[in-house]
Protein backbone atom coordinates (compact mmCIF):
# COMPACT_ATOMS: atom_id res chain seq x y z
CA UNK A 1 0.00 0.00 0.00
CA UNK A 2 1.00 3.57 -0.82
CA UNK A 3 2.26 5.61 2.22
CA UNK A 4 -0.74 7.51 3.20
CA UNK A 5 1.46 9.79 5.86
CA UNK A 6 3.06 12.83 4.77
CA UNK A 7 6.15 14.20 5.70
CA UNK A 8 5.95 16.98 8.46
CA UNK A 9 6.71 20.00 6.52
CA UNK A 10 3.96 19.87 4.75
CA UNK A 11 1.92 20.82 7.62
CA UNK A 12 0.04 23.90 6.93
CA UNK A 13 -0.96 26.49 9.30
CA UNK A 14 -4.39 25.99 10.51
CA UNK A 15 -7.29 22.97 9.72
CA UNK A 16 -10.56 23.45 10.30
CA UNK A 17 -10.22 20.22 12.18
CA UNK A 18 -6.84 18.67 13.86
CA UNK A 19 -7.30 15.17 15.46
CA UNK A 20 -4.22 14.55 18.00
CA UNK A 21 -3.76 9.88 17.43
CA UNK A 22 -4.55 7.61 14.62
CA UNK A 23 -6.69 4.53 16.50
CA UNK A 24 -9.99 3.73 16.01
CA UNK A 25 -11.43 6.95 18.03
CA UNK A 26 -8.88 9.67 15.52
CA UNK A 27 -9.21 6.79 12.45
CA UNK A 28 -13.37 7.17 12.79
CA UNK A 29 -13.24 10.77 13.36
CA UNK A 30 -10.67 11.05 10.49
CA UNK A 31 -12.71 9.34 8.24
CA UNK A 32 -16.09 11.09 8.64
CA UNK A 33 -14.99 14.27 8.96
CA UNK A 34 -13.04 14.28 5.61
CA UNK A 35 -16.11 12.71 4.09
CA UNK A 36 -17.72 15.78 5.52
CA UNK A 37 -15.74 17.96 3.43
CA UNK A 38 -13.69 19.34 6.66
CA UNK A 39 -10.00 19.82 6.22
CA UNK A 40 -8.84 17.43 8.53
CA UNK A 41 -5.37 16.73 10.05
CA UNK A 42 -4.46 14.05 12.17
CA UNK A 43 -0.77 13.92 14.27
CA UNK A 44 0.32 10.80 15.13
CA UNK A 45 3.55 10.32 17.45
CA UNK A 46 3.94 6.59 16.25
CA UNK A 47 5.40 5.66 12.72
CA UNK A 48 3.46 4.42 9.82
CA UNK A 49 3.85 0.70 9.87
CA UNK A 50 2.84 -1.14 6.25
CA UNK A 51 1.70 -4.46 5.48
CA UNK A 52 5.08 -6.61 5.64
CA UNK A 53 7.11 -4.33 7.88
CA UNK A 54 6.13 -5.70 11.64
CA UNK A 55 8.98 -6.78 13.48
CA UNK A 56 9.30 -10.76 12.79
CA UNK A 57 12.58 -11.44 14.66
CA UNK A 58 12.80 -10.95 18.74
CA UNK A 59 15.82 -8.31 18.46
CA UNK A 60 13.12 -6.03 16.19
CA UNK A 61 10.82 -6.58 18.99
CA UNK A 62 12.84 -5.81 21.33
CA UNK A 63 13.87 -2.47 19.45
CA UNK A 64 10.25 -1.76 18.90
CA UNK A 65 9.55 -1.27 22.85
CA UNK A 66 9.41 1.72 24.54
CA UNK A 67 9.34 1.48 28.54
CA UNK A 68 8.01 4.40 31.23
CA UNK A 69 7.80 4.04 34.58
CA UNK A 70 8.09 6.93 37.20
CA UNK A 71 12.16 6.26 37.13
CA UNK A 72 13.22 5.33 34.14
CA UNK A 73 12.31 5.77 30.19
CA UNK A 74 14.05 3.49 27.64
CA UNK A 75 13.32 3.24 24.23
CA UNK A 76 12.03 5.95 21.18
CA UNK A 77 8.84 7.72 21.38
CA UNK A 78 7.74 6.04 17.97
CA UNK A 79 8.66 2.39 19.33
CA UNK A 80 5.49 0.26 17.93
CA UNK A 81 5.07 -0.93 22.22
CA UNK A 82 4.38 1.34 25.00
CA UNK A 83 4.59 -0.23 28.34
CA UNK A 84 4.09 2.15 31.20
CA UNK A 85 5.36 0.03 34.46
CA UNK A 86 3.05 1.62 37.50
CA UNK A 87 3.56 1.32 41.00
CA UNK A 88 -0.11 -0.21 41.44
CA UNK A 89 -0.36 -1.36 37.74
CA UNK A 90 0.97 -1.40 34.38
CA UNK A 91 -0.63 -0.36 30.93
CA UNK A 92 0.49 -1.67 27.76
CA UNK A 93 -0.71 0.24 24.33
CA UNK A 94 0.09 0.67 20.95
CA UNK A 95 2.32 3.40 19.29
CA UNK A 96 1.58 4.29 15.57
CA UNK A 97 -0.13 4.66 12.41
CA UNK A 98 -3.27 2.69 13.50
CA UNK A 99 -3.23 2.86 17.01
CA UNK A 100 -3.76 -0.56 19.23
CA UNK A 101 -5.27 -1.86 16.24
CA UNK A 102 -1.97 -2.60 14.88
CA UNK A 103 -0.61 -5.01 17.58
CA UNK A 104 -4.39 -5.90 19.22
CA UNK A 105 -5.88 -9.46 18.73
CA UNK A 106 -8.87 -8.15 16.57
CA UNK A 107 -11.45 -9.64 19.14
CA UNK A 108 -14.59 -7.34 18.43
CA UNK A 109 -17.46 -7.77 20.67
CA UNK A 110 -20.59 -5.86 21.82
CA UNK A 111 -21.02 -5.94 25.72
CA UNK A 112 -23.77 -7.31 28.08
CA UNK A 113 -26.55 -4.61 28.09
CA UNK A 114 -26.23 -4.20 31.47
CA UNK A 115 -23.27 -2.52 30.97
CA UNK A 116 -25.10 0.53 29.53
CA UNK A 117 -27.48 0.53 32.29
CA UNK A 118 -24.89 1.88 34.62
CA UNK A 119 -26.31 5.29 35.66
CA UNK A 120 -22.45 6.46 35.55
CA UNK A 121 -23.18 6.74 31.74
CA UNK A 122 -24.94 9.59 30.59
CA UNK A 123 -28.35 9.23 29.89
CA UNK A 124 -28.18 9.97 26.43
CA UNK A 125 -26.48 7.14 25.55
CA UNK A 126 -29.17 4.94 26.41
CA UNK A 127 -32.05 7.11 25.25
CA UNK A 128 -30.80 8.29 21.79
CA UNK A 129 -30.86 5.05 19.91
CA UNK A 130 -27.71 5.90 18.15
CA UNK A 131 -25.48 3.36 19.83
CA UNK A 132 -26.91 1.03 17.71
CA UNK A 133 -26.09 2.94 14.43
CA UNK A 134 -22.60 3.22 15.67
CA UNK A 135 -22.06 -0.35 16.12
CA UNK A 136 -23.67 -1.13 13.24
CA UNK A 137 -21.58 1.30 11.67
CA UNK A 138 -18.21 0.23 12.92
CA UNK A 139 -18.96 -3.57 12.41
CA UNK A 140 -19.71 -2.70 8.68
CA UNK A 141 -16.11 -1.16 8.27
CA UNK A 142 -14.26 -3.42 10.92
CA UNK A 143 -15.91 -6.40 9.50
CA UNK A 144 -15.87 -8.92 12.35
CA UNK A 145 -16.14 -12.39 11.83
CA UNK A 146 -15.61 -15.77 12.72
CA UNK A 147 -12.75 -18.23 11.81
CA UNK A 148 -14.91 -20.83 9.64
CA UNK A 149 -12.26 -23.59 10.93
CA UNK A 150 -12.12 -22.07 14.90
CA UNK A 151 -14.14 -25.06 16.01
CA UNK A 152 -10.92 -27.29 14.64
CA UNK A 153 -8.08 -25.13 15.82
CA UNK A 154 -6.46 -27.05 18.30
CA UNK A 155 -5.85 -24.23 20.93
CA UNK A 156 -9.39 -23.78 21.02
CA UNK A 157 -10.12 -27.84 21.33
CA UNK A 158 -7.67 -27.66 24.44
CA UNK A 159 -9.75 -24.59 25.84
CA UNK A 160 -12.65 -26.87 25.59
CA UNK A 161 -11.10 -29.85 26.77
CA UNK A 162 -10.35 -27.74 29.86
CA UNK A 163 -13.77 -26.18 30.38
CA UNK A 164 -15.76 -28.74 30.11
CA UNK A 165 -14.53 -29.81 33.79
CA UNK A 166 -16.39 -26.62 34.93
CA UNK A 167 -19.58 -27.81 32.67
CA UNK A 168 -18.79 -24.83 29.78
CA UNK A 169 -18.16 -24.82 26.16
CA UNK A 170 -16.17 -22.28 24.29
CA UNK A 171 -17.34 -20.44 21.42
CA UNK A 172 -16.05 -19.26 17.84
CA UNK A 173 -16.04 -15.50 18.82
CA UNK A 174 -15.76 -12.71 16.04
CA UNK A 175 -12.38 -11.01 15.25
CA UNK A 176 -11.97 -8.00 12.91
CA UNK A 177 -9.84 -10.19 10.69
CA UNK A 178 -10.52 -11.29 7.09
CA UNK A 179 -10.81 -14.94 6.60
CA UNK A 180 -11.41 -14.76 2.76
CA UNK A 181 -9.70 -12.60 -0.05
CA UNK A 182 -11.82 -9.64 -0.17
CA UNK A 183 -11.94 -5.45 -0.89
CA UNK A 184 -12.61 -4.09 2.00
CA UNK A 185 -14.87 -1.32 2.77
CA UNK A 186 -12.30 1.78 1.78
CA UNK A 187 -11.41 0.04 -1.44
CA UNK A 188 -8.60 -1.82 0.01
CA UNK A 189 -7.45 -5.65 -1.16
CA UNK A 190 -7.37 -7.64 1.82
CA UNK A 191 -6.01 -11.16 1.97
CA UNK A 192 -7.56 -14.02 3.45
CA UNK A 193 -6.09 -14.68 7.14
CA UNK A 194 -3.36 -17.85 6.83
CA UNK A 195 -3.92 -18.15 10.49
CA UNK A 196 -0.49 -17.69 11.69
CA UNK A 197 -1.57 -16.30 15.02
CA UNK A 198 1.07 -13.35 14.70
CA UNK A 199 -1.75 -11.08 15.02
CA UNK A 200 -0.36 -8.89 18.47
CA UNK A 201 2.87 -8.72 16.99
CA UNK A 202 1.26 -6.97 13.77
CA UNK A 203 0.02 -8.55 10.80
CA UNK A 204 2.37 -9.04 7.98
CA UNK A 205 -0.29 -11.17 5.26
CA UNK A 206 -2.61 -7.89 5.76
CA UNK A 207 -5.47 -9.66 6.86
CA UNK A 208 -6.65 -8.16 9.75
CA UNK A 209 -8.62 -5.63 9.45
CA UNK A 210 -6.84 -2.73 11.43
CA UNK A 211 -7.41 1.31 11.58
CA UNK A 212 -4.68 1.36 9.00
CA UNK A 213 -6.07 -0.56 6.26
CA UNK A 214 -9.65 0.95 6.38
CA UNK A 215 -11.09 4.66 8.44
CA UNK A 216 -7.28 6.11 8.12
CA UNK A 217 -7.07 5.32 4.06
CA UNK A 218 -10.66 6.47 3.73
CA UNK A 219 -10.05 9.60 5.32
CA UNK A 220 -6.67 10.20 3.36
CA UNK A 221 -8.21 9.50 -0.06
CA UNK A 222 -10.89 12.34 1.48
CA UNK A 223 -8.44 14.60 1.29
CA UNK A 224 -7.59 14.15 5.27
CA UNK A 225 -3.57 14.46 6.08
CA UNK A 226 -1.70 12.65 7.63
CA UNK A 227 1.32 13.09 9.46
CA UNK A 228 3.28 10.74 12.01
CA UNK A 229 6.08 11.34 14.53
CA UNK A 230 4.74 14.33 15.76
CA UNK A 231 3.78 14.24 19.58
CA UNK A 232 1.00 16.67 21.16
CA UNK A 233 1.86 18.05 24.37
CA UNK A 234 -0.90 20.80 25.41
CA UNK A 235 -3.88 22.47 23.62
CA UNK A 236 -4.78 25.78 24.54
CA UNK A 237 -7.47 28.74 23.43
CA UNK A 238 -6.42 31.28 20.66
CA UNK A 239 -4.91 31.68 17.56
CA UNK A 240 -6.35 32.23 14.08
CA UNK A 241 -8.88 29.60 14.56
CA UNK A 242 -10.04 29.06 17.97
CA UNK A 243 -7.79 26.17 18.88
CA UNK A 244 -3.89 25.97 19.28
CA UNK A 245 -2.73 22.90 19.06
CA UNK A 246 0.92 22.00 20.78
CA UNK A 247 3.36 19.55 19.32
CA UNK A 248 6.83 18.70 18.53
CA UNK A 249 8.56 15.55 16.80
CA UNK A 250 8.76 12.26 18.77
CA UNK A 251 11.80 11.72 20.01
CA UNK A 252 12.63 15.56 20.55
CA UNK A 253 11.21 15.95 23.99
CA UNK A 254 13.48 19.46 24.39
CA UNK A 255 12.82 20.46 20.85
CA UNK A 256 11.01 23.67 20.43
CA UNK A 257 7.46 23.21 20.78
CA UNK A 258 5.65 24.31 17.48
CA UNK A 259 1.93 25.03 16.83
CA UNK A 260 -0.72 24.51 14.30
CA UNK A 261 -4.68 26.04 14.83
CA UNK A 262 -7.81 24.97 14.29
CA UNK A 263 -11.54 25.56 14.66
CA UNK A 264 -12.21 21.84 16.18
CA UNK A 265 -9.94 19.64 18.09
CA UNK A 266 -10.50 15.97 18.27
CA UNK A 267 -8.10 14.15 21.56
CA UNK A 268 -8.38 10.55 19.95
CA UNK A 269 -4.70 9.74 21.88
CA UNK A 270 -6.33 6.91 23.57
CA UNK A 271 -6.81 6.82 27.13
CA UNK A 272 -2.77 7.60 27.99
CA UNK A 273 -2.58 10.42 25.56
CA UNK A 274 -5.54 11.94 25.48
CA UNK A 275 -5.84 12.34 29.27
CA UNK A 276 -2.19 13.62 29.58
CA UNK A 277 -2.87 16.16 26.94
CA UNK A 278 -5.56 17.70 28.86
CA UNK A 279 -3.62 17.11 32.15
CA UNK A 280 -0.99 18.85 30.35
CA UNK A 281 -3.45 21.83 29.14
CA UNK A 282 -5.08 21.76 32.30
CA UNK A 283 -1.75 22.80 33.93
CA UNK A 284 -0.91 25.57 31.32
CA UNK A 285 -4.33 27.58 32.15
CA UNK A 286 -7.16 25.36 30.54
CA UNK A 287 -10.19 25.31 32.97
CA UNK A 288 -11.25 21.47 33.46
CA UNK A 289 -13.44 19.70 34.94
CA UNK A 290 -11.93 17.74 38.67
CA UNK A 291 -12.78 14.60 37.28
CA UNK A 292 -10.35 14.79 34.70
CA UNK A 293 -8.40 11.49 35.26
CA UNK A 294 -10.94 9.91 37.54
CA UNK A 295 -12.36 6.52 37.07
CA UNK A 296 -9.56 4.30 35.11
CA UNK A 297 -10.41 0.63 34.50
CA UNK A 298 -8.45 -1.93 33.12
CA UNK A 299 -11.34 -3.89 32.12
CA UNK A 300 -10.52 -6.65 33.90
CA UNK A 301 -8.14 -7.93 31.24
CA UNK A 302 -5.46 -9.95 32.05
CA UNK A 303 -2.98 -12.20 30.16
CA UNK A 304 -1.79 -15.61 32.10
CA UNK A 305 -0.69 -18.76 31.08
CA UNK A 306 -0.59 -22.18 31.25
CA UNK A 307 2.94 -24.36 31.23
CA UNK A 308 2.68 -28.56 30.88
CA UNK A 309 -0.43 -29.07 29.66
CA UNK A 310 -0.88 -33.09 28.80
CA UNK A 311 -2.46 -31.73 25.77
CA UNK A 312 -1.28 -30.04 22.51
CA UNK A 313 -2.00 -26.19 22.25
CA UNK A 314 -0.32 -25.07 19.39
CA UNK A 315 -0.65 -21.56 20.32
CA UNK A 316 2.78 -20.12 19.45
CA UNK A 317 2.64 -18.43 16.10
CA UNK A 318 4.25 -19.50 12.96
CA UNK A 319 5.10 -16.34 11.22
CA UNK A 320 4.76 -15.14 7.92
CA UNK A 321 5.30 -17.03 5.03
CA UNK A 322 4.57 -19.73 7.99
CA UNK A 323 8.00 -21.40 9.16
CA UNK A 324 9.36 -24.59 7.12
CA UNK A 325 7.40 -27.59 8.64
CA UNK A 326 4.99 -25.61 10.45
CA UNK A 327 1.17 -25.43 10.10
CA UNK A 328 -1.61 -22.87 10.62
CA UNK A 329 -2.62 -22.69 13.97
CA UNK A 330 -5.20 -19.86 14.10
CA UNK A 331 -6.00 -16.15 14.79
CA UNK A 332 -4.79 -14.89 17.44
CA UNK A 333 -7.82 -15.69 19.38
CA UNK A 334 -10.16 -17.91 17.72
CA UNK A 335 -12.87 -18.51 20.24
CA UNK A 336 -14.02 -18.27 24.48
CA UNK A 337 -15.44 -19.04 27.14
CA UNK A 338 -17.80 -16.87 28.37
CA UNK A 339 -19.55 -17.46 31.97
CA UNK A 340 -22.85 -14.86 32.37
CA UNK A 341 -24.11 -14.00 36.39
CA UNK A 342 -27.84 -12.89 35.64
CA UNK A 343 -27.78 -11.58 39.27
CA UNK A 344 -24.49 -9.77 39.00
CA UNK A 345 -22.75 -8.15 35.92
CA UNK A 346 -19.56 -7.91 37.79
CA UNK A 347 -19.30 -11.56 38.46
CA UNK A 348 -19.47 -12.25 33.86
CA UNK A 349 -16.30 -12.77 32.32
CA UNK A 350 -14.73 -14.13 28.79
CA UNK A 351 -11.50 -16.42 29.18
CA UNK A 352 -9.86 -16.20 25.48
CA UNK A 353 -7.31 -18.51 23.99
CA UNK A 354 -4.30 -16.50 22.90
CA UNK A 355 -1.12 -16.85 20.57
CA UNK A 356 2.10 -15.47 21.65
CA UNK A 357 3.53 -13.72 17.85
CA UNK A 358 6.79 -15.81 16.49
CA UNK A 359 8.86 -12.98 16.97
CA UNK A 360 9.12 -14.23 20.95
CA UNK A 361 9.48 -17.78 20.35
CA UNK A 362 13.07 -17.43 21.46
CA UNK A 363 12.06 -15.86 24.41
CA UNK A 364 9.80 -18.46 25.84
CA UNK A 365 12.66 -20.89 27.35
CA UNK A 366 14.01 -17.74 29.43
CA UNK A 367 10.36 -16.62 30.40
CA UNK A 368 9.38 -19.69 32.10
CA UNK A 369 12.24 -22.64 32.31
CA UNK A 370 14.60 -21.67 35.60
CA UNK A 371 17.98 -22.14 33.45
CA UNK A 372 15.70 -21.29 30.31
CA UNK A 373 18.46 -19.61 28.46
CA UNK A 374 20.27 -23.09 28.10
CA UNK A 375 17.08 -24.95 27.72
CA UNK A 376 16.03 -22.33 24.97
CA UNK A 377 19.46 -22.83 23.02
CA UNK A 378 19.11 -26.45 23.36
CA UNK A 379 15.79 -25.95 22.11
CA UNK A 380 16.19 -24.10 18.92
CA UNK A 381 19.43 -26.50 18.16
CA UNK A 382 16.92 -29.21 18.80
CA UNK A 383 13.23 -28.71 17.32
CA UNK A 384 12.72 -25.15 18.78
CA UNK A 385 9.63 -24.03 20.39
CA UNK A 386 7.22 -25.20 18.36
CA UNK A 387 7.72 -28.96 19.60
CA UNK A 388 7.93 -29.79 23.00
CA UNK A 389 6.51 -28.03 26.54
CA UNK A 390 5.98 -24.94 24.31
CA UNK A 391 4.06 -26.69 21.92
CA UNK A 392 1.80 -27.20 25.03
CA UNK A 393 2.21 -23.68 26.38
CA UNK A 394 -1.05 -22.10 26.81
CA UNK A 395 -2.04 -17.95 26.63
CA UNK A 396 -4.98 -16.59 28.05
CA UNK A 397 -6.28 -13.07 27.43
CA UNK A 398 -9.18 -12.87 30.03
CA UNK A 399 -11.65 -9.77 30.18
CA UNK A 400 -13.82 -8.81 33.12
CA UNK A 401 -15.33 -5.93 35.06
CA UNK A 402 -13.21 -3.85 37.72
CA UNK A 403 -14.33 -0.75 39.73
CA UNK A 404 -13.15 1.56 37.71
CA UNK A 405 -11.13 3.15 40.57
CA UNK A 406 -7.65 3.93 39.03
CA UNK A 407 -6.64 8.14 38.96
CA UNK A 408 -4.45 9.39 36.51
CA UNK A 409 -2.48 12.84 37.50
CA UNK A 410 0.79 14.19 36.08
CA UNK A 411 3.78 13.74 38.10
CA UNK A 412 6.42 16.81 36.78
CA UNK A 413 5.64 16.70 33.14
CA UNK A 414 5.03 12.80 33.37
CA UNK A 415 1.97 10.52 33.70
CA UNK A 416 1.43 8.50 36.62
CA UNK A 417 -1.54 6.41 37.65
CA UNK A 418 -2.28 5.70 40.92
CA UNK A 419 -4.74 2.85 42.13
CA UNK A 420 -4.01 2.09 45.71
CA UNK A 421 -5.21 -1.59 45.82
CA UNK A 422 -5.78 -2.70 42.43
CA UNK A 423 -3.88 -6.03 43.26
CA UNK A 424 -7.09 -6.74 45.60
CA UNK A 425 -9.53 -6.24 43.09
CA UNK A 426 -11.94 -8.94 43.55
CA UNK A 427 -11.75 -9.36 40.05
CA UNK A 428 -8.20 -10.96 39.81
CA UNK A 429 -8.68 -13.46 42.21
CA UNK A 430 -11.69 -14.81 40.63
CA UNK A 431 -9.66 -14.72 37.22
CA UNK A 432 -6.99 -16.47 39.14
CA UNK A 433 -9.42 -19.26 40.30
CA UNK A 434 -10.80 -20.21 37.14
CA UNK A 435 -7.78 -20.03 35.20
CA UNK A 436 -5.76 -22.29 37.83
CA UNK A 437 -9.51 -24.60 37.34
CA UNK A 438 -8.93 -24.73 33.21
CA UNK A 439 -5.63 -24.95 33.48
CA UNK A 440 -5.44 -28.08 35.96
CA UNK A 441 -7.76 -29.70 34.10
CA UNK A 442 -5.23 -30.19 31.34
CA UNK A 443 -2.34 -31.17 33.71
CA UNK A 444 -0.75 -27.85 33.41
CA UNK A 445 0.22 -25.26 36.04
CA UNK A 446 -0.49 -21.84 36.01
CA UNK A 447 1.67 -19.04 35.75
CA UNK A 448 0.17 -15.82 36.49
CA UNK A 449 2.76 -13.47 35.42
CA UNK A 450 6.47 -15.14 33.80
CA UNK A 451 7.88 -11.74 34.44
CA UNK A 452 6.81 -11.30 38.16
CA UNK A 453 10.66 -11.50 39.01
CA UNK A 454 11.83 -8.68 36.60
CA UNK A 455 10.66 -4.90 37.00
CA UNK A 456 7.32 -5.98 36.30
CA UNK A 457 6.52 -7.20 39.92
CA UNK A 458 3.43 -8.52 41.20
CA UNK A 459 0.94 -5.54 39.80
CA UNK A 460 -1.57 -6.36 37.38
CA UNK A 461 -1.07 -5.23 33.86
CA UNK A 462 -3.84 -4.56 31.46
CA UNK A 463 -4.01 -3.73 27.38
CA UNK A 464 -7.60 -2.93 28.01
CA UNK A 465 -6.98 0.74 29.44
CA UNK A 466 -10.08 2.90 29.92
CA UNK A 467 -11.20 6.11 31.13
CA UNK A 468 -9.13 9.20 32.46
CA UNK A 469 -11.54 11.52 30.60
CA UNK A 470 -14.45 9.70 31.43
CA UNK A 471 -18.32 10.92 29.93
CA UNK A 472 -20.94 11.98 32.76
CA UNK A 473 -23.84 13.84 32.46
CA UNK A 474 -22.52 17.35 33.75
CA UNK A 475 -18.70 18.44 35.00
CA UNK A 476 -18.89 17.45 38.77
CA UNK A 477 -19.76 13.55 37.28
CA UNK A 478 -17.77 13.78 34.34
CA UNK A 479 -14.80 15.09 31.99
CA UNK A 480 -16.94 15.02 28.88
CA UNK A 481 -20.27 14.80 27.84
CA UNK A 482 -21.92 11.85 25.70
CA UNK A 483 -20.75 13.57 22.17
CA UNK A 484 -16.91 13.37 23.45
CA UNK A 485 -17.60 17.45 24.47
CA UNK A 486 -15.00 18.76 26.98
CA UNK A 487 -16.58 19.91 30.16
CA UNK A 488 -15.88 23.58 30.58
CA UNK A 489 -14.33 23.21 34.55
CA UNK A 490 -14.55 26.78 35.09
CA UNK A 491 -18.78 26.78 35.06
CA UNK A 492 -20.58 26.33 37.77
CA UNK A 493 -21.58 23.37 39.83
CA UNK A 494 -23.68 20.99 37.99
CA UNK A 495 -22.79 22.93 34.67
CA UNK A 496 -22.93 21.07 31.43
CA UNK A 497 -21.33 23.86 29.60
CA UNK A 498 -18.64 22.40 27.01
CA UNK A 499 -15.52 24.10 25.07
CA UNK A 500 -16.85 24.97 21.98
CA UNK A 501 -15.09 22.65 19.89
CA UNK A 502 -12.87 20.74 21.90
CA UNK A 503 -13.26 16.67 21.87
CA UNK A 504 -12.18 13.85 22.96
CA UNK A 505 -13.34 10.47 21.11
CA UNK A 506 -11.29 6.95 21.89
CA UNK A 507 -11.67 4.72 24.95
CA UNK A 508 -10.54 7.58 27.50
CA UNK A 509 -14.14 8.73 27.30
CA UNK A 510 -15.55 5.03 28.65
CA UNK A 511 -16.41 5.93 32.32
CA UNK A 512 -16.63 2.00 33.46
CA UNK A 513 -15.53 -1.56 32.68
CA UNK A 514 -17.23 -3.11 29.58
CA UNK A 515 -16.42 -6.81 30.73
CA UNK A 516 -15.26 -7.74 26.82
CA UNK A 517 -12.79 -6.31 24.97
CA UNK A 518 -13.05 -2.62 24.05
CA UNK A 519 -12.25 -2.02 20.43
CA UNK A 520 -16.03 -2.36 19.26
CA UNK A 521 -17.39 -0.71 21.86
CA UNK A 522 -14.55 2.74 21.32
CA UNK A 523 -15.93 2.14 17.81
CA UNK A 524 -19.58 2.31 17.88
CA UNK A 525 -19.40 5.37 20.52
CA UNK A 526 -17.19 7.26 18.14
CA UNK A 527 -19.22 6.59 14.87
CA UNK A 528 -22.26 7.71 17.05
CA UNK A 529 -20.07 10.69 18.37
CA UNK A 530 -19.92 11.44 14.82
CA UNK A 531 -23.14 11.24 14.13
CA UNK A 532 -23.87 14.07 16.80
CA UNK A 533 -20.88 16.57 15.74
CA UNK A 534 -22.43 16.08 11.78
CA UNK A 535 -26.18 17.09 13.43
CA UNK A 536 -24.52 20.00 15.44
CA UNK A 537 -22.39 21.79 12.38
CA UNK A 538 -24.81 21.24 10.08
CA UNK A 539 -22.49 19.04 8.10
CA UNK A 540 -23.75 15.34 5.95
CA UNK A 541 -21.43 12.64 5.30
CA UNK A 542 -22.40 9.49 4.14
CA UNK A 543 -20.85 5.90 5.72
CA UNK A 544 -21.10 3.82 2.35
CA UNK A 545 -18.21 1.54 1.14
CA UNK A 546 -15.61 3.85 -1.25
CA UNK A 547 -16.41 1.58 -4.83
CA UNK A 548 -13.71 0.74 -6.72
CA UNK A 549 -12.71 1.87 -9.78
CA UNK A 550 -13.12 -0.92 -12.54
CA UNK A 551 -9.73 -0.10 -13.78
CA UNK A 552 -8.49 -0.11 -10.64
CA UNK A 553 -9.05 -3.49 -9.16
CA UNK A 554 -5.92 -4.77 -7.43
CA UNK A 555 -5.44 -9.01 -7.12
CA UNK A 556 -5.77 -10.03 -3.45
CA UNK A 557 -2.23 -10.98 -3.45
CA UNK A 558 -1.05 -7.96 -3.64
CA UNK A 559 -2.02 -7.39 0.84
CA UNK A 560 -3.21 -4.18 1.38
CA UNK A 561 -2.77 -2.37 -2.03
CA UNK A 562 -4.57 1.16 -2.48
CA UNK A 563 -6.82 0.90 -5.74
CA UNK A 564 -5.66 4.76 -6.16
CA UNK A 565 -2.80 5.10 -3.85
CA UNK A 566 -2.60 8.48 -2.24
CA UNK A 567 -0.14 10.69 -3.41
CA UNK A 568 2.94 11.13 -0.29
C1 LIG B 1 -1.51 -6.44 22.71
C2 LIG B 1 -2.92 -5.88 22.69
C3 LIG B 1 -3.98 -6.71 22.37
C4 LIG B 1 -5.29 -6.19 22.35
N1 LIG B 1 -6.32 -6.99 21.92
C5 LIG B 1 -7.56 -6.45 21.81
C6 LIG B 1 -8.63 -7.22 21.26
O1 LIG B 1 -8.45 -8.36 20.82
N2 LIG B 1 -9.85 -6.62 21.17
C7 LIG B 1 -10.08 -5.36 21.63
O2 LIG B 1 -11.22 -4.91 21.61
N3 LIG B 1 -9.09 -4.62 22.14
C8 LIG B 1 -7.84 -5.12 22.22
N4 LIG B 1 -6.82 -4.34 22.66
C9 LIG B 1 -7.13 -2.97 23.11
C10 LIG B 1 -7.44 -2.03 21.94
O3 LIG B 1 -6.47 -2.16 20.92
C11 LIG B 1 -7.50 -0.61 22.46
O4 LIG B 1 -8.51 -0.55 23.44
C12 LIG B 1 -7.80 0.38 21.36
O5 LIG B 1 -6.78 0.38 20.40
C13 LIG B 1 -7.96 1.78 21.94
O6 LIG B 1 -8.41 2.62 20.89
P1 LIG B 1 -8.30 4.20 21.04
O7 LIG B 1 -8.88 4.81 19.84
O8 LIG B 1 -8.81 4.58 22.36
O9 LIG B 1 -6.72 4.51 21.12
P2 LIG B 1 -5.45 3.84 20.48
O10 LIG B 1 -5.81 2.75 19.54
O11 LIG B 1 -4.53 3.52 21.61
O12 LIG B 1 -4.85 5.03 19.60
C14 LIG B 1 -4.30 6.18 20.18
C15 LIG B 1 -3.24 6.70 19.25
O13 LIG B 1 -2.80 7.97 19.70
C16 LIG B 1 -1.39 8.06 19.60
N5 LIG B 1 -0.94 9.04 20.59
C17 LIG B 1 -0.87 8.90 21.93
N6 LIG B 1 -0.40 10.01 22.50
C18 LIG B 1 -0.18 10.89 21.49
C19 LIG B 1 0.32 12.22 21.45
N7 LIG B 1 0.66 12.87 22.57
N8 LIG B 1 0.45 12.83 20.24
C20 LIG B 1 0.12 12.18 19.09
N9 LIG B 1 -0.35 10.91 19.08
C21 LIG B 1 -0.51 10.29 20.27
C22 LIG B 1 -0.93 6.65 19.89
O14 LIG B 1 0.37 6.41 19.38
C23 LIG B 1 -2.00 5.82 19.19
O15 LIG B 1 -1.66 5.57 17.85
C24 LIG B 1 -5.51 -4.83 22.70
C25 LIG B 1 -4.44 -4.00 23.01
C26 LIG B 1 -3.15 -4.49 22.99
C27 LIG B 1 -2.01 -3.58 23.32
S1 LIG C 1 -3.48 -14.90 12.01
FE1 LIG C 1 -1.78 -14.07 10.82
S2 LIG C 1 -2.69 -13.58 8.83
FE2 LIG C 1 -4.38 -13.91 10.24
S3 LIG C 1 -4.87 -11.82 10.95
FE3 LIG C 1 -3.46 -12.73 12.43
S4 LIG C 1 -1.42 -12.06 11.77
FE4 LIG C 1 -2.81 -11.72 10.06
Amino acid sequence: MARLARSLDRLKASYDVVIVGSGYGGGISASRLARAGKSVAVLERGREWLTGEFPTRFPDVRAQMQVTSERMRLGSDTALYDVRIGDDMHVLVGCGLGGGSLVNAGVALRPDARVFADEVWPGQIRQDGLLDEGYARAAAWLAPARDPEGQTRTKLKALGAASRSIGAEPVVNPVAVSFADRVNAAGIAQPACTACGDCVGGCNVGAKNTVALSYLPDAARHGAELFTQVKVRSVTPGGPRRWLVHFAPSDDSKGEERTVAADVVILAAGTLGSTEILLRSRARGLALSDRLGARFSANGDIIAFGYGANVPIDAVGVGHPIKPGLAPIGASVSGQLEIHDPDDLARGLCVQEGVLPSSLAPMLPVMFVPNGRLLGALQSLISGVYKGPFARLQTFFAVSHDSASGRFELNGDRLKLSWPGAADEPVYKRLDEILSTLVGAVGGSYVKNPLAGTVMGHQPATAHPLGGCGMGPDRDSGATDHKGRVFDGGAGQGSTAVHAGLYVIDGSVIPRSLGVNPLLTISALAERAMIHFAADHGLTFDVAPKPLPAQAFVPATSPGLLADPVAG
